[in-house]
Protein backbone atom coordinates (compact mmCIF):
# COMPACT_ATOMS: atom_id res chain seq x y z
CA UNK A 1 0.00 0.00 0.00
CA UNK A 2 1.20 3.46 -1.26
CA UNK A 3 0.77 5.09 2.19
CA UNK A 4 1.60 1.68 4.29
CA UNK A 5 -1.24 -0.37 6.81
CA UNK A 6 -1.86 -1.35 9.80
CA UNK A 7 -3.16 -4.23 11.46
CA UNK A 8 -5.02 -3.59 14.80
CA UNK A 9 -5.66 -6.73 16.55
CA UNK A 10 -7.21 -8.86 19.89
CA UNK A 11 -4.37 -11.80 19.30
CA UNK A 12 -1.97 -11.65 21.71
CA UNK A 13 0.60 -14.60 19.32
CA UNK A 14 2.65 -11.80 18.25
CA UNK A 15 2.20 -13.49 14.46
CA UNK A 16 2.03 -10.06 12.62
CA UNK A 17 5.39 -9.28 14.07
CA UNK A 18 6.34 -12.71 13.04
CA UNK A 19 5.48 -12.07 9.66
CA UNK A 20 7.53 -9.25 9.54
CA UNK A 21 4.85 -6.08 10.29
CA UNK A 22 5.58 -3.08 12.66
CA UNK A 23 2.68 -1.05 12.05
CA UNK A 24 0.42 -2.96 14.96
CA UNK A 25 -1.81 -2.41 17.24
CA UNK A 26 -2.29 -5.50 19.80
CA UNK A 27 -5.35 -3.77 21.68
CA UNK A 28 -5.21 -6.70 24.20
CA UNK A 29 -1.66 -7.04 25.11
CA UNK A 30 0.64 -9.64 24.18
CA UNK A 31 2.01 -13.17 25.14
CA UNK A 32 5.43 -12.44 24.55
CA UNK A 33 5.27 -9.52 27.41
CA UNK A 34 5.25 -10.11 31.06
CA UNK A 35 4.41 -7.68 33.76
CA UNK A 36 4.11 -7.64 37.65
CA UNK A 37 1.59 -9.43 39.04
CA UNK A 38 1.51 -7.43 42.36
CA UNK A 39 1.73 -4.26 40.09
CA UNK A 40 5.03 -3.00 41.89
CA UNK A 41 5.85 -0.80 38.98
CA UNK A 42 4.17 0.01 36.13
CA UNK A 43 7.45 -2.25 34.31
CA UNK A 44 6.26 -4.32 31.07
CA UNK A 45 9.43 -6.58 30.01
CA UNK A 46 10.30 -9.04 27.30
CA UNK A 47 9.12 -12.90 28.02
CA UNK A 48 11.90 -14.47 26.45
CA UNK A 49 13.67 -14.98 28.92
CA UNK A 50 11.26 -16.96 30.79
CA UNK A 51 11.69 -20.47 29.73
CA UNK A 52 9.09 -23.08 31.72
CA UNK A 53 10.43 -26.59 31.96
CA UNK A 54 7.44 -29.51 31.94
CA UNK A 55 7.42 -32.93 32.20
CA UNK A 56 5.25 -35.07 30.18
CA UNK A 57 1.74 -33.96 31.84
CA UNK A 58 2.56 -30.26 31.10
CA UNK A 59 3.16 -29.87 34.72
CA UNK A 60 5.65 -26.98 35.67
CA UNK A 61 8.97 -28.15 37.27
CA UNK A 62 10.78 -24.81 37.15
CA UNK A 63 10.27 -22.21 39.01
CA UNK A 64 7.44 -19.77 38.60
CA UNK A 65 8.79 -16.72 37.06
CA UNK A 66 8.99 -13.80 39.30
CA UNK A 67 9.31 -9.91 39.26
CA UNK A 68 12.92 -8.59 39.31
CA UNK A 69 11.81 -5.60 41.62
CA UNK A 70 9.67 -6.91 44.62
CA UNK A 71 9.66 -11.02 43.65
CA UNK A 72 5.50 -11.62 43.22
CA UNK A 73 4.74 -13.71 40.54
CA UNK A 74 5.17 -11.90 36.92
CA UNK A 75 1.60 -12.71 34.60
CA UNK A 76 1.46 -12.23 30.79
CA UNK A 77 1.14 -8.71 29.56
CA UNK A 78 -2.51 -9.56 28.31
CA UNK A 79 -5.89 -8.17 29.35
CA UNK A 80 -8.14 -10.64 30.80
CA UNK A 81 -11.67 -9.89 31.99
CA UNK A 82 -12.24 -7.66 34.90
CA UNK A 83 -8.28 -7.07 34.87
CA UNK A 84 -7.94 -3.64 35.98
CA UNK A 85 -4.06 -3.90 36.46
CA UNK A 86 -3.16 -5.25 32.85
CA UNK A 87 -0.11 -2.43 32.39
CA UNK A 88 -1.86 -0.99 28.96
CA UNK A 89 0.92 1.73 27.97
CA UNK A 90 2.77 -0.66 24.72
CA UNK A 91 -0.83 -0.76 23.88
CA UNK A 92 -1.48 2.55 24.53
CA UNK A 93 1.75 3.76 22.50
CA UNK A 94 0.66 1.75 19.54
CA UNK A 95 -2.38 3.20 19.25
CA UNK A 96 -1.27 6.27 19.53
CA UNK A 97 0.83 5.59 16.47
CA UNK A 98 -1.86 4.79 14.83
CA UNK A 99 -4.12 7.59 15.14
CA UNK A 100 -1.29 9.73 13.91
CA UNK A 101 -1.68 7.71 10.55
CA UNK A 102 -5.01 8.07 10.38
CA UNK A 103 -4.73 11.38 10.34
CA UNK A 104 -2.53 12.01 8.06
CA UNK A 105 -3.67 8.56 5.49
CA UNK A 106 -6.16 9.46 2.30
CA UNK A 107 -9.12 7.19 1.43
CA UNK A 108 -8.57 4.36 4.24
CA UNK A 109 -9.95 1.45 3.70
CA UNK A 110 -10.54 -0.68 6.33
CA UNK A 111 -10.78 -5.13 5.91
CA UNK A 112 -12.14 -6.82 8.86
CA UNK A 113 -10.61 -10.94 9.06
CA UNK A 114 -12.72 -12.98 11.06
CA UNK A 115 -13.55 -10.98 13.91
CA UNK A 116 -16.53 -11.99 16.02
CA UNK A 117 -19.11 -10.00 18.26
CA UNK A 118 -18.78 -12.10 21.68
CA UNK A 119 -15.58 -10.25 21.99
CA UNK A 120 -16.25 -7.56 19.90
CA UNK A 121 -12.96 -5.15 20.50
CA UNK A 122 -11.99 -5.35 16.78
CA UNK A 123 -15.67 -4.53 15.11
CA UNK A 124 -16.04 -1.62 17.19
CA UNK A 125 -12.54 -0.40 16.40
CA UNK A 126 -13.11 -1.27 12.91
CA UNK A 127 -16.73 0.28 12.56
CA UNK A 128 -16.04 3.06 14.63
CA UNK A 129 -13.86 4.47 12.33
CA UNK A 130 -16.69 4.96 10.36
CA UNK A 131 -14.28 4.45 7.44
CA UNK A 132 -15.26 2.05 4.62
CA UNK A 133 -15.11 -1.24 5.79
CA UNK A 134 -14.99 -4.99 4.50
CA UNK A 135 -15.78 -7.23 6.97
CA UNK A 136 -14.65 -10.55 6.22
CA UNK A 137 -16.48 -13.54 8.32
CA UNK A 138 -17.57 -17.09 7.71
CA UNK A 139 -19.78 -17.44 10.37
CA UNK A 140 -20.32 -13.70 11.73
CA UNK A 141 -20.48 -11.28 8.30
CA UNK A 142 -23.20 -8.76 9.11
CA UNK A 143 -22.62 -5.53 8.51
CA UNK A 144 -25.03 -3.84 10.90
CA UNK A 145 -25.30 -0.15 10.70
CA UNK A 146 -21.45 -0.11 9.30
CA UNK A 147 -21.05 1.06 5.60
CA UNK A 148 -19.37 -1.37 3.29
CA UNK A 149 -18.97 -4.75 1.87
CA UNK A 150 -19.53 -8.47 3.70
CA UNK A 151 -17.92 -11.94 2.54
CA UNK A 152 -19.41 -14.15 4.33
CA UNK A 153 -15.90 -16.59 3.72
CA UNK A 154 -12.94 -17.57 5.18
CA UNK A 155 -10.13 -14.73 5.54
CA UNK A 156 -7.68 -16.10 2.89
CA UNK A 157 -10.01 -16.99 -0.02
CA UNK A 158 -11.57 -13.89 0.56
CA UNK A 159 -8.09 -12.28 0.51
CA UNK A 160 -6.88 -13.96 -2.34
CA UNK A 161 -9.97 -13.08 -4.21
CA UNK A 162 -9.49 -9.36 -3.53
CA UNK A 163 -5.94 -9.55 -4.40
CA UNK A 164 -6.77 -11.63 -7.97
CA UNK A 165 -9.72 -8.55 -8.65
CA UNK A 166 -7.12 -5.64 -7.63
CA UNK A 167 -4.63 -7.42 -10.62
ZN1 LIG B 1 6.99 -6.51 41.28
Amino acid sequence: MSQGAFVFTSNVDGLFQKAGLVNIVECHGSIHRVQCMASCSPAIWSADDIQPDVDEQCRLVSPLPVCPDCGALVRPNILMFGDWNWQSQVARAQQAKLNQWLQKAKRVLVIELGAGTNIATVRHFSQGLGMPLIRINPAESELGNAKGVSLKMGALAALREIDTELK
